[in-house]
């Protein structure tokens, strides 16, 4: 658990107060909130709480600057150039952004370092590269006419994020935004404003004129509420739970705004008797317990050929024994917290409902210690497809373990979910690796690996996953509106 020495070594908090028009302000109704450390349940910093007002303001400045300034207009060059300073600025305070997401996540260091912050910088390098290559067609139409298209920007967006990855989703709306010449309102997460907040400190210092980018922070309900309903919006993407969108599309539906979504998944990661065990093992571990098992993706629906279901179980218990759970400081530490008590209460229901319904839980199940919101990573056998654990979105480090025997049937029960984020294959025969990848309903099948992102790499889900696709060229296409223009040349 947390040390005095290690939580004393916390990084400063610089910015917490709305980002508008370029300037930090308190929120209108003067109100804050908390953030807190879920490792030690400590208060990090007082935020300003944006409610409609903030928002309002931060809508017009975003607007101003779309409407009538130098953003989407500017030379598409120039705009990736201040994009790849932005790039620049995170690189240099690479390790500082790191330790503020794991302050405010509690999401252990190393992978802050290794994986988070290093793909946030990639994935705005990605899309600098992108401004000045966003080309339209041209059309041969019958009679003497020139028709050719543009791709414009949407114009002023709208992004709402959740907090399992706020620094990497606050890259993976701006990226295509900044690129396609859109000004943005941004609301990050209520658990995780902070590196949001800094980015915006950095986009500013690197150049990026006032009005672009804004923060709202704040509460869903209020200022997530306002940004979709307000008339001057013309894009939300949204990133969170299912029922939250369903709120959205609703709510957006009187301003035909344009939509993205990525939501959640119950993703099925399959392992057959002829893949390579040690591999097979190690990837199904990371599936479901990186990130504290607060992954959209997580391979959360463990299928295993029956041949080898012991044999993987003993492999995922010994993995689990030796998992480093403490102070997400520590650089050796592997799992940290959940990240609020509402997340820990609903991961423990869960559990409950696992053993209710006649599953096996042959390791964890039971808090960490006696701070924090930690879990002991939790193993299920014998579970059978119908179980609410088989079913639902835990959103923490359960993984519940499913027998299969024959492929046909296989295919069935992994695709028997609403949801249809990502999948995952395990197998030597690569045959079977490609039918198996394209009979499963899924935005993204990994083969013999899982978790492998990249900027340029389309990312979203089918059936109720989302809508459209975060990452690379379709990506952007979703920040850019087509325009058809027709020149009568008689
Ligand atoms: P939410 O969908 O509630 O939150 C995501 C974002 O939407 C937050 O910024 C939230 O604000 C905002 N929001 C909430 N209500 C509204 C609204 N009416 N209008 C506009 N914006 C709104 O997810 P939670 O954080 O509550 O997590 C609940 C569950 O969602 C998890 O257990 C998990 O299953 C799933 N989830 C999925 C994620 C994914 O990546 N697919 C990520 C996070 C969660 P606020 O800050 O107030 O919450």
């Amino acid at each position: 658990m947390a040390t005095v020495t290690k939580i004393m070594a916390r990084p400063q908090v610089h910015q917490t107060e709305c980002f508008i028009g370029g300037q930090w302000l308190p929120a209108a109704s003067g109100k804050t909130f908390e953030t807190i450390h879920p490792a030690t349940e400590e208060v990090i910093a007082q935020v300003a709480e944006g409610d409609a007002e903030d928002v309002d303001q931060a809508v017009a400045a975003a607007r101003a600057q779309f409407d009538h300034g130098e953003w989407s207009r500017m030379d598409a060059r120039d705009r990736g150039r201040l994009m790849q300073k932005l790039a620049d600025l995170l690189e240099d305070e690479a390790d500082a952004l790191a330790a503020l997401e794991t302050l405010d996540n509690g999401k252990p260091i190393r992978d802050a370092k290794a994986a988070d912050i290093p793909l946030v910088i990639d994935c705005i390098r990605y899309y600098a590269g992108w401004a000045d290559k966003i080309q339209g067609q041209t059309i041969p139409v019958r009679g003497d006419y020139f028709c050719y298209t543009r791709r414009e920007p949407v114009g002023v967006v709208g992004q709402i994020i959740p907090w399992n990855f706020p620094a990497l989703m606050t890259a993976w709306k701006w990226g295509p935004a900044l690129a396609a010449g859109c000004t943005i309102v941004m609301k990050p997460a209520e658990q995780t404003p902070l590196t949001c907040l800094r980015m915006a400190r950095l986009a500013q210092k690197a150049g990026i004129p006032d009005g672009v980018i804004n923060v709202v922070p704040g509460y869903g309900p209020t200022a997530g509420a306002a940004i979709v309903k307000h008339p001057g919006v013309d894009k939300v993407a949204f990133t969170g739970e299912l029922a939250t969108a369903q709120i959205i599309q609703r709510e957006a539906a009187a301003t035909m705004k344009r939509l993205t979504f990525e939501l959640g998944g119950k993703s099925p990661n399959i392992v057959f008797a002829d893949a390579d065990l040690d591999a097979a093992a190690a990837g199904a571990h990371f599936a479901i317990y990186f990130n504290q098992g607060q992954c959209c993706c997580a391979g959360s629906r463990l299928f295993v050929e029956d041949t080898i279901h012991d044999e993987l179980v003993d492999r995922l218990q010994q993995q689990n024994r030796k998992l480093r759970l403490g102070d997400p400081f520590d650089p050796e530490t592997e799992q940290g917290p959940q990240i609020d008590q509402a997340q820990f209460d609903k991961i423990l229901k869960y559990v409950e409902y696992g053993k209710q319904d006649g599953a096996r839980c042959v390791s964890g199940g039971v808090r960490h210690g006696d701070t924090g919101y930690y879990i002991e990573p939790t193993l299920f056998t014998e579970v059978t497809d119908d179980m609410r654990i088989a079913r639902d979105e835990i959103f923490g480090p359960v993984l519940s373990v499913l027998k299969f025997s024959d492929v046909d049937e296989l295919a069935r029960r992994a695709n028997d979910t609403n949801f249809g984020l990502a999948a995952a294959v395990w197998t030597r025969d690569i045959g079977k690796a490609h039918r198996l990848a394209h009979r499963l309903r899924a935005g993204t099948v990994w083969v013999n690996c899982y978790d492998v992102f990249d900027a340029g790499a389309p990312f979203g889900g089918f059936k109720q996953s989302g809508l459209g696709r975060e990452l690379g060229e379709a990506g952007l296409a979703a920040y850019t509106e087509s325009k058809t223009v027709t020149v009568a040349m008689g």
